[in-house]
């Protein structure tokens, strides 16, 4: 992933890819124009590196000019093309073959039709590198086309965003969502992770997503999905993972401009770990950590017993069911660890002490991913 200006950038097209649509390109052309003397016209700026790479793989004599035009402003293409330098030489009688790097919407191309109008060329073929078919708003005939891209904004191989990019020897696609960060975060009962969770959240702007409270949500309201999840309960099935999954999809998407989640009480099993993954990757995004408070059994336990004394909840009365809770927790979260560990992102948080200790222990992770 690269970052230029404000926005984030994922890889989409190898300069091995771009190599091999250039060579057909080259290859193509040379076979159609037989024993003419063509005259590439490159559009500057974006196809200055994608001429100079075509003409090299050319197999035959040709010429090679210029002509500037400029349309974009930031990541949308504009109505209004500005003809920056115009054509320096008599092309009348000439085989003429533009070289574009990208036809989006076609107005750029309506602008080069403009000017080979009255040159009285002998044929005008235009050839572009990456083409977007959904974006294409002209009827101009595109004679040799590299590779058809879907409508979304690219850099790189003399692409740019405003200004930066264009030496980039692949290309590179806007990311989706921009940059999120995204924590799933555990802790054994006890340890203080409801109350965290809302610092976080408050901190550093996420959305926290509870399992419990989707799932709780969706049924009560009747949702498409609360209601399958209700069929699989009264079944006295387990509710498949494709439908937790798909709850938590609707949350994200509602969510879109957030900075990022915090994942609270999912995923439990490495095939949910997985479908996080995808559901993530579906969005451009990533899970960035998984942080455990980690906080020794013992002293959950009187934690929890205290709690119990107050709070009036059944399950925080009974020692042996505290530790059983404690327990199930461990061995659900051991695979998860495991899963994690393996991608690196896995942070184990000492959760005692004060909350506010906590909360910058916690604060220490986050800022450094
Ligand atoms: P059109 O006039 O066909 O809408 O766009 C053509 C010109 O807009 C291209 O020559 C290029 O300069 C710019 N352009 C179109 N799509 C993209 C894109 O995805 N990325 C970048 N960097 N420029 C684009
Ligand atoms: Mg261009």
């Amino acid at each position: 992933m690269i970052k230029l200006h404000d926005k984030y950038f994922k890889p989409f097209v190898s300069a091995k890819e771009i190599d091999a649509a250039l060579q057909r390109l080259a290859d193509e052309i040379a076979e159609d124009v037989g024993d003419e003397i063509p005259v590439f016209v490159g559009i500057l700026n974006g196809s200055f590196m994608l001429t100079s790479d075509f003409v090299k793989k050319y197999p035959k004599t040709c010429e090679v000019t210029f002509i500037k035009l400029a349309s974009y402003e930031g990541v949308k293409s504009t109505e209004d093309i500005q003809r920056l330098i115009g054509l320096t030489q008599d092309l009348t009688g000439r085989t003429v073959i533009i070289l574009e790097d990208i036809i989006d919407t076609g107005n750029t191309l309506h602008e080069v039709h403009r000017i080979f109008k009255n040159e009285n060329v002998k044929s005008l073929k235009i050839a572009t590198l990456f083409y977007k078919p959904e974006a294409y708003k002209k009827d101009f005939k595109l004679h040799y086309v590299g590779i058809e891209i879907p409508n979304k904004f690219i850099v790189g191989y003399g692409l740019d965003y405003d200004g930066l990019g264009r030496n980039l020897p692949e290309v590179y696609q806007i990311k989706e969502t921009q940059h999120m960060t995204n924590l799933v975060l555990f802790g054994p009962p006890g340890a203080g992770k409801g109350t965290q969770a809302e610092f976080l959240k408050e901190k550093y702007n996420l959305v926290h997503i509870s399992t419990g409270d989707v799932f709780r949500y969706n049924m009560k309201n009747d949702t498409a999905l609360g209601m399958l999840a209700k069929s699989y309960i009264e079944k006295g099935g387990l509710v498949p993972d494709q439908v937790t999954i798909d709850m938590l999809k609707a949350e994200v998407e509602k969510n879109a401009d957030a900075n990022g989640f915090i994942f609270d009480g999912f995923p439990r099993t490495n095939a949910q770990a997985e479908a996080l993954d995808q559901l993530m990757d579906s969005k451009d995004s990533q899970i960035n950590a998984m942080i455990a408070l980690e906080v020794d059994d013992e002293v959950l336990v009187k934690r929890l017993l205290e709690r119990g004394k107050t709070s009036g909840r059944k399950d925080d009365a009974d020692e042996a069911v505290i530790r059983n809770r404690i327990k199930v927790y461990y061995d659900e979260t051991a695979i998860l660890k495991d899963y994690y560990t393996a991608q690196d992102k896995y942070h184990g948080v000492d959760g005692v002490g004060s909350i506010e200790d906590i909360t910058e222990r916690l604060s220490g992770v986050i800022d450094k991913l």
